[in-house]
Formats: structure tokens, C-alpha cells, sequence
């Protein structure tokens, strides 16, 4: 299953990533993808306050995943933009994570695809030029 959603905002963006927050359940891993600067984590920040989540979210710059326990499920919020080699999420424990009580959001998840779970959530953010700088398509396509 799959739906198409537009945005011309960033605030549009935050508030789909706010309503699927809301929507998650226990369990789920969302794979958030798209180039750099298009939005992963403008999304992330509203996709955090959906589940109750009241400190501010940013990628975490110096760890694969940064954990969020005050929101209404476990939050684990996944930046491997910068990983070498997904031997990485393997040290850090991922599967308590993807397999966990909480809920997974994964920014670059192409670069470990071989251990993303086929149950994962895709979402995919996407500029299109042509209907302006700010304008952008995101695709959420359910298993
Ligand atoms: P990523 O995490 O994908 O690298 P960011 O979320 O950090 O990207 O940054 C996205 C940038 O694009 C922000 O500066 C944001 O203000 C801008 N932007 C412009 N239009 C939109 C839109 N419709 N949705 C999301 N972000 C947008
Ligand atoms: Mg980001």
C-alpha cells in the first residue's frame, strides 16, 4: 500500500511526519529516504512530537542512534549517513532496537539494506525543481 503526499513547506513536511507519529505503533521501523537537504529531518522532528516526544530532535552527529524515552513509545532515531561498514550496527545492537518495544526511524537506510527488516515502513522524500524550491514529494509505502 502506498500514498503520495505534496508539500510546499517545511512546516507541511513536519506535520505528515507529526501525523505518522502520532499513527506508530510498537515495533515499527520506518526507512526514511532521500538525498541530502531534502527534508529526512525536518520530518523526523515532526514525526518525534506525533509520539509525544517534547526535546528537540536532531541527526545525531556522533552516534548511529540516539534514544528518546518521554514520548508515548521508546523512540530510536537512526542517522547512518555516516557509517563504513553496517558491521557498525551490528556492535551497537541494532536488532534490540529494530525488534524492540519502540519504534525505529532510520535516515539513510539504503547504506545498511541488507539487515532492514521487509516488515520496515518506506518513506521517501523527493524535490521536483520544476514545482519550486521548496516544493516536495513524499511517498509512504507499507509493507
Ligand atoms: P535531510 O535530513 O534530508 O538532509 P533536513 O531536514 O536537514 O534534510 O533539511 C531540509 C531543508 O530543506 C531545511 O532547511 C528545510 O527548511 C528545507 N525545506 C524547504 N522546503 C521543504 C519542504 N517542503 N519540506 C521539508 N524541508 C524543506
Ligand atoms: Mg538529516
Amino acid at each position: 500500500m502506498s500514498e503520495v503526499w505534496e508539500t510546499h513547506t517545511p512546516e507541511e513536511t513536519w506535520r505528515l511526519g507529526y501525523e505518522l507519529g502520532e499513527k506508530a505503533g510498537a515495533k515499527e521501523v520506518y526507512c526514511l529516504d532521500g538525498d541530502l537537504g531534502v527534508g529526512k529531518t525536518v520530518f523526523a522532528q515532526g514525526f518525534a512530537a506525533g509520539l509525544g516526544i517534547q526535546e528537540s530532535v536532531n541527526s545525531p552527529t556522533f552516534t548511529i542512534v540516539q534514544e528518546y524515552d518521554q514520548g508515548r513509545l521508546p523512540f530510536y532515531h537512526f542517522d547512518v549517513y555516516r557509517i563504513g561498514d553496517v558491521e557498525e550496527m551490528e556492535e551497537i545492537g541494532y536488532e534490540d532496537y529494530f525488534f524492540g518495544e519502540g519504534v525505529c526511524l532510520i535516515e539513510w537506510p539504503s547504506l545498511i539494506s541488507e539487515i532492514l527488516p521487509d516488515t520496515a515502513v518506506w518513506v521517501l522524500i523527493e524535490k521536483e525543481m520544476e514545482r519550486g524550491f521548496d516544493f516536495r514529494r513524499i511517498c509512504v509505502k507499507r509493507p
